[in-house]
């Protein structure tokens, strides 16, 4: 099952996970621009130059805010394309969400 790719988090899909509200997110594929945004924000990240996105990678809702984020017309959330990035990655995010 697919792990969040940020370092130091260690989320997968679990059914625990998704009854919490998270979602999972492959890198896009629609735009070679978009996806290297997340590229460049992971291997920051994991301080990992070479790093590359498998084809299962997958980076979890929490790194997202709420403005990344819309709902379809059946209740899926979904990721603005072009647009949504994973922003709050490092400790910060996981700082944040204990509160
Ligand atoms: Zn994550």
């Amino acid at each position: 099952m697919p792990t969040c790719v940020v370092k130091g988090c260690n989320n997968n899909s679990t059914l625990q996970n998704k009854s919490q509200g998270i979602t999972f997110h492959k890198f896009p594929s629609a735009n070679e621009k978009w996806k290297d945004n997340w590229i460049r924000i992971i291997r920051n990240c994991r301080g990992q130059e070479d790093w590359s996105p498998s084809k299962s990678s997958v980076v979890c809702s929490i790194h997202f805010d709420q403005n990344d984020f819309y709902t379809t017309s059946k209740g899926r959330r979904r990721l603005v394309p072009y647009h949504a990035v994973p922003k709050l990655v490092g400790y910060a995010v996981f700082i944040i969400r204990r509160f």
